[in-house]
């Protein structure tokens, strides 16, 4: 039996799978709607996320808001998260053992959430779910099929405020992004394909469950 989402958060409040659970002031587990559309997934708490327990609630947190403002949805419609739920000491980069320790967890929320479009904020999200070595300028703008979803890969929004603000290049494609991840989440589903009058009457095997065991 598949449990909830709260029931997972509850178990991962106590992880010990990797060292940085003695670092931590809490475990940083997701956020939002349980049943969203819209997952966002980027990299690790920092220290605001790490003393809240709540992802994207610093100066890029408050970006994410507002773009999210822009395209018509709040925080509670979408869900957030991060690839690594614990906070690396210092803000490092988390190490190859923390992020294999923490994919289940992601795995679960993916697998509980159901979203039909993921947005990947920054190079390594975007690395990570696409399993890609291209760089995150490469990958934005674009909409990558994904067991099923469509992933929309676009800037970490602290790229934006540690480069060159809302007046860059990157903010006009953080844009353009959400534009795109707007469009996706409206588009109709698609048509079911035409019957055939070659396959009336025959039994079809149901299509297999969609199952995320890529990494
Ligand atoms: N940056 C992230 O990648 N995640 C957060 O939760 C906050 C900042």
């Amino acid at each position: 039996m598949t449990r909830t989402l709260a029931e997972a958060a509850a178990e991962a409040a106590t992880c010990t799978r990797c060292a940085l659970a003695g670092a931590r002031t809490q475990v940083v587990f997701g956020v939002g709607n349980p049943d969203a559309e819209l997952l966002f997934i980027g990299e690790a708490p920092g220290m605001h996320e790490d003393k809240q327990g709540i992802p994207f609630v610093g100066a890029a947190g408050q970006l994410l808001t507002r773009m999210l403002e822009g395209i018509g949805r709040s925080r509670d419609e979408v869900y957030i998260a991060n690839v690594i739920k614990c906070r690396p000491p210092g803000n490092r980069d988390p190490l190859p053992a923390e992020i294999e320790a923490c994919t289940p967890w992601l795995i679960e929320q993916i697998s509980l959430i159901q979203p039909s479009v993921i947005a990947t904020l920054g190079n390594f999200a975007t690395k990570f779910v696409l399993q890609t070595e291209q760089g995150i300028t490469r990958m934005r703008g674009s909409v990558y099929p994904w067991h099923g979803r469509k992933v929309i890969p676009t800037f970490h929004p602290a790229a934006i405020l540690h480069g060159g603000g809302e007046k860059s290049r990157q903010f006009a494609d953080l844009q353009e992004d959400f534009a795109l991840i707007k469009r996706t989440l409206d588009a109709p589903p698609p048509a079911p394909p035409a019957a055939s009058l070659a396959d009336y009457g025959r039994t079809e095997a149901p299509p297999p469950d969609d199952q995320l065991e890529l990494f």
